[in-house]
């Protein structure tokens, strides 16, 4: 780490910040750093090496082991979520849902690696959720957290051609 000092400050909401006191993470200037990249673009999902290379881009230099660890810990308290990208055999990172009151279902471009919330989905996915738990209560497992990930092409991504099937016929 340089000693030089971000550009920008990074507000890290209170849930979050719940979370990492939980986990005992401390506030390092990495932590705000990593947090940062996230909040900076909450759609997004990056890769450890997108991660070094935006923090490098700002004047933070942190140590590649320290970053991947950072990353890990921030996933194990779920304040980021990990995902295996089977296409670069790596792992990406995206913030996770830190909402008390619910799982909602994401959607993932396989393409481009955006996220979309399904918010409309909100409701039926909170009743399956709290089913799933039940579930899991009454085999004697404490289940802490649901994620619900559908993969696929967005809209944006999807060959015009398909999209041309789509329309009415004159
Ligand atoms: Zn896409």
């Amino acid at each position: 780490m340089t000693k030089r000092e971000p550009k920008e400050s990074v507000v890290v909401p209170v849930e979050m910040q719940a979370r990492l006191e939980q986990a005992g993470l401390r506030r390092t200037l990495a932590t705000r750093a990593v947090l940062g990249l996230f909040l900076a673009n909450p759609q997004g999902s990056i890769t450890h090496a997108q991660a070094q290379q935006s923090l490098t881009a700002r004047g933070l230099d942190i140590n590649r082991v320290t970053l991947y660890r950072l990353l890990d810990r921030l996933a194990a308290c779920g304040v980021l979520q990990r995902h295996a990208d089977d296409g670069a055999r790596t792992w990406r990172f995206s913030l996770a849902d830190t909402q008390q009151d619910g799982v909602l279902p994401r959607f993932e471009c396989d393409a481009c690696h955006r996220q979309f919330r399904l918010t409309e989905a909100g409701e039926p996915t909170r009743q399956v959720t709290s089913e799933l738990l039940r579930t899991l209560a009454s085999l004697g497992h404490q289940g802490l957290r649901v994620d619900l990930s559908i993969h696929g092409t967005c809209s944006g991504c999807l060959p015009a051609s398909d999209a041309n099937t789509l329309e009415p016929l004159a």
